[in-house]
């Protein structure tokens, strides 16, 4: 394709109606065609990146082959488009004004006033049309975060007004809004979706899509009135009802015609769409009906965001084998305790997953949760700080190391920060001394891609049928190499590290059905139909 083509998504009324799902799913049909599809998000908050925002707030950091931490919008990106997104594809207004602010500072502008039009817009913009660039788009999707009339928000508005102008017949737009369902007249009210589009068009923008949600059926006459009243071609109304998978999603646009209205407005060419691949995987999603229970002991109970691509994996991983996987939150902290109704719990679930973490709170009932899956034979998964709790459980209970723990638990998180090694016997988790030589970006973070080797003869190797993964990582501490002799002597398999061997990646239990660990997040890369073989198998054991 000669000229990228952007198709950038809004929404109105309120939050959390899904514009990542309607950004992923136009992307997927597009995709479906043989484009070269992207999808970024322009988030207004002014954090710089989600690095550091809690996840009780924002759900979980999802970290891309590049190390960039980023929305976990960005997650269901990659899920629905199976392809590796980069930084580039993740842009907060703190980045942009930190880096207007730099450039300032080092006198860039000549002593010009700096204002948020055009110096924040064209910032803006310029960081839109290079991601197309770095991602080689045919089209660009651009997730605009936020709902239109929030003050945060206007800036991008205005780059879409801009870009609108210089790329013409080239770039659309999608508004997202709700359908209120009154129950008491039995009608579904399109007036906030009038209003809202009428906030776009006060900031220079008229949407040609509109997405409609709403919890029930849409009657046709909705749609023409929405059409009328929001001046849209009537095919450019997509109905966006609730659905029981979200990946039923792009099914549901393909069968409006989604994709051939778009490639009459953009100009796509003659475009065969195949969904096949999603139509097998929706209904197998959709006849399955028996359940599987998984616990999952992490820190935030029953927050299903701040696991987003655990629960996915893991949900992958039920269908994949016929099985709907149910999740039991085990409360880390109780376990600790030894609270008894708890504790069953971990009886009753086909397999417990020990999920990434920072910080020391329920450490101690995670590790109790690992002494009684190696002591049961319960299937273990643990993903990051799980393979960490792995060994602390291991050194205290198999080796009588009674004080064993990580550094992160023992000292001070400011103390880490300020580059301080601690370095007790007992940690068997620990900060390298020379970490910084096995770390791509700057700071004490590992983030990103890096290789791992397999060993021959290993769970592991058997699982991941290849001895070279490669593999995406969020963490700071790592396992302390002192140990390594004394841990493999006495049935504790180091089935995967780094390829100058000075790192632990995969760790597992000998002779037991299935407990293995990795210092990477697996999670990250697994697909909806296409599981990640570390969950595929921890599914397979858990229903053994
Ligand atoms: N807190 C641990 C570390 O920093 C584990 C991090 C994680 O689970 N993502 O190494």
């Amino acid at each position: 394709m000669k000229e990228t083509k952007y198709i950038f998504v809004t929404g109105g009324v309120c939050s959390s109606l899904g514009k990542g799902i309607v950004a992923s799913s136009t992307a997927a049909i597009l995709k479906s065609a043989g484009l070269k599809v992207a999808i970024m998000k322009l988030d207004p908050y002014l954090n710089v990146d989600p690095g550091t925002m809690s996840p009780f707030q924002h759900g979980e950091v999802f970290v891309l082959d590049d190390g960039a931490e980023t929305d976990l919008d960005l997650g269901h990106y990659e899920r629905f488009i199976d392809t590796p997104l980069s930084k580039f594809c993740s842009i907060t207004t703190g980045k942009v004004y930190s880096e207007v602010l730099a450039e300032e500072r080092e006198g860039k502008y000549l002593g010009g006033t700096i204002q948020i039009v055009p110096h924040i817009t064209n910032k803006i913009q310029q960081k839109v049309e290079l991601a197309a660039r770095k991602m080689k788009a045919d089209v660009m999707v651009v997730e605009i975060g936020g709902t239109v009339g929030d003050i945060e928000g206007e800036p991008f508005l205005e780059v879409l007004r801009q870009m609108k102008k210089k790329h013409k017949d080239n770039l659309i737009s999608m508004h997202l809004t709700l359908l209120p369902y009154l129950a008491a007249s039995k009608e579904l009210k399109t007036k906030p979706t009038q209003i809202s589009v009428r906030t776009l068009r006060a900031a220079g923008i008229s949407p040609e899509f509109i997405f409609a949600r709403s919890d029930v059926k849409i009657p046709r006459k909705i749609l023409k009135k929405i059409a009328f009243f929001c001046d849209v071609d009537e095919d450019c109304v997509i109905p966006s009802e609730t659905v029981s998978s979200i990946y039923e999603v792009p099914l549901r646009y393909e069968k409006f015609g989604l994709g051939e209205t778009l490639a009459k407005k953009l100009n796509l060419g003659d475009l065969k769409f195949d969904l096949a691949e999603w139509e097998a995987g929706v209904d197998k999603i959709k006849r399955t009906k028996s359940e599987v229970v998984i616990g999952l002991a992490g820190k935030y109970n029953d927050l299903d965001d701040a696991y987003l691509s655990v629960i996915e994996a893991v949900k992958s991983a039920g269908y994949f084998h016929g099985k709907k996987a149910v999740i039991e939150w085990i409360d880390t902290e109780k376990i600790g305790n030894d609270d008894p109704e708890e504790r069953a719990k971990l009886e009753k679930v086909a397999g417990i997953i020990v999920p990434g973490g920072f910080g020391n709170r329920g450490i101690e009932g995670k590790i109790k949760v690992a002494e009684f899956c190696r002591t049961t034979g319960k299937p273990y998964l643990g993903l990051c700080l799980g393979s960490q709790i792995m060994a602390i459980e291991f050194a205290r209970n198999v080796l009588g190391i009674k004080k064993a723990t990580s550094e992160e638990f023992d000292i001070d998180e400011n103390d880490i920060e300020a580059g301080y090694i601690n370095g007790k016997k007992y940690h068997v988790i620990h900060f390298m001394e020379d970490q910084n030589i096995h770390r791509k970006k700057g700071g004490t973070m590992r983030l990103g891609l890096y290789p791992c080797v397999i060993k021959a003869g290993t769970k592991a190797r058997e699982i991941y049928g290849t001895d070279r993964i490669e593999e995406r990582h969020r963490h700071r501490f790592e396992f302390n190499n002192k140990f390594r002799e004394k841990f493999e002597e006495n049935g504790f398999i180091i089935s995967g590290q780094s390829p100058n061997k000075n790192l632990v990646e995969i760790v597992e239990i000998k002779d037991h059905p299935f407990m293995i660990a990795s210092q990477f997040h697996p999670e990250l890369i697994s697909r909806p139909f296409r599981p990640h073989p570390l969950f595929r198998e921890f599914m397979a054991a858990s229903l053994k």
